[in-house]
């Protein structure tokens, strides 16, 4: 018998009538005599609508309070969706994360699963049940609830897949699969029959929110075949797996974007030599997470150090920057906000030189200005102004031969 698990996202489980829906698709896969865990998120907004509460207590919220909130909005859900089994005639039986044995390192609002105890939920699939687990939560060795960052549902039901050595994992949302941008904002987009887990991990870092990239990571690592699929239309969805066909000789899988970026700059950095590590030591030690970096010799003397963080984590970083401005040994700091980073993602890169530069050149073709880049193999990222983020992911789309018109097109 087949373990299959299946997660469905907020926008799936959004009201009883969706709930009801999901139930109907849980028997289907049931029926087909497989044992399925569901793993399910807050219904419909809630989780942003828990976040908004907690900000008209306090501007900075204790993280462990705001991980003890956030994680009741799937333990709604979990419940509800429960209660719609049993009276469709299928036992079932939900679990928090910690009933679940979900364990995580012990960091609030975005903590790693480190270890899942599968003990009660293979034994509950023996019994014939269908197991409902809360996505996005787990539980600290000390007993503290953590959750794992937003969307981090997608990374529990990976995980569990890996944990119970599953045959497959669905993942249901409100999209039927993974396009090649967001389909939300550049209307050429097309679905992707299949994509690899480099590519998917890529995207879903940069930006691409239809996956929590530690899902990704999970699925590569522990070779889990993902599929992404829609929870009202029943056609395919699209596969992720180790090596995608590459459809069309695409140089250019895809197209990310993500707002809401910080460019820092710290001005006469006077000891070039330590003075790089001090400064992402300590930021480090704060969990802020830096993103590109620029560094810049100025005279022998100083160097300038230029850095891209979200924009959340700016007036923490500004914070721990002025708490140790003796010790870092620099003259001032300034910071730009109101950026985007937008990115072009393809494997087929890795031997087609001249990708970078064709970028730079759409983008200057349309009046945007370049702030930060950065490149891997199978990347390259350019920071732009928020304003211009959407008009440049929707040049790139276009110039690298990724709208759904041109490449009808070309088969023809
Ligand atoms: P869920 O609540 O099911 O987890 P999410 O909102 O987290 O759903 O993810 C689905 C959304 O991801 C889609 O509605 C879409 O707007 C967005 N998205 C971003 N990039 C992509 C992409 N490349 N392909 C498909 N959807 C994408
Ligand atoms: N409910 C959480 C969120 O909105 C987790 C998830 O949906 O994956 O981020
Ligand atoms: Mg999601």
């Amino acid at each position: 018998m087949s373990i299959i698990v299946q997660k469905f996202g907020g926008t799936s489980v959004g009201s009883v009538e969706k709930i009801r829906n999901v139930a109907s698709r849980i028997l289907e896969e049931k029926q087909r005599g497989n044992d399925v865990v569901a793993v399910v998120s807050a219904m419909g907004k809630t989780t942003d609508t828990l976040v908004g509460l907690a900000r008209e207590i306090s501007p900075q919220p204790s993280k462990r309070e705001m991980d003890m909130l956030l994680s009741t909005g799937e333990q709604v859900t979990i419940s509800l969706l429960t209660m719609a089994l049993i009276q469709a005639g299928q036992d079932a039986i939900s679990y928090t994360g910690w009933q679940a044995g979900i364990e995580t390192e012990s960091v609030h609002s975005n903590a790693r699963i480190t270890n899942i105890h599968t003990e009660k939920m293979t034994s509950q699939l023996q019994m014939g049940k269908v197991v409902i687990v809360a996505g996005f939560q787990g539980m600290t060795p000390s007993g503290d609830i953590t959750t794992l960052g937003r969307g981090g549902s997608d990374t529990t039901a990976v995980a569990i897949a890996a944990a119970l050595k599953a045959d497959r994992c669905d993942i249901y949302t409100d999209v039927d699969g993974v396009y090649t941008s967001d389909p939300r904002y550049i209307i050429n987009a097309r679905k992707l029959p299949s994509i690899s887990y480099d590519e998917m991990l890529e995207l879903a870092n940069l930006g691409a929110g239809v996956l929590h990239p530690r899902a990704v990571e999970f699925a590569k690592n522990y070779q889990i075949p993902l599929e992404v699929r829609s929870s009202v239309e029943k056609i395919e969805g699209t596969y992720i797996e180790e090596e995608a066909s590459m459809e069309q000789n695409l140089i250019v899988r895809g197209v990310a974007f993500e707002d809401e970026i910080t460019r820092v700059t710290v001005f006469g950095l006077g000891n070039a030599l330590t003075g790089l590590s001090s400064i992402f030591t300590t930021l480090a030690k704060h969990h802020l997470n830096v993103d590109i970096i620029i560094q810049s010799q100025t005279d022998k003397n100083a160097t300038n150090l230029s850095f891209s963080i979200k924009e959340q984590d700016l007036q923490e970083t500004l914070a721990v920057l002025e708490k140790n401005k003796e010790h870092l040994g620099y003259t001032h700091v300034e910071h730009e906000s109101a950026l985007a980073k937008v990115s072009i993602v393809g494997s087929g890169m890795i031997s087609n030189p001249g990708v970078a530069a064709e970028m730079f050149q759409v983008l200057a073709e349309n009046d945007i200005v370049v702030k930060m880049v950065s490149t891997s193999e199978i990347k390259v990222s350019a920071v732009v102004d928020e304003k211009n983020m959407q008009k440049a992911a929707g040049v790139l789309h276009t110039a690298f031969n990724l709208d759904a018109s041109k490449v009808e097109e070309m088969s023809l």
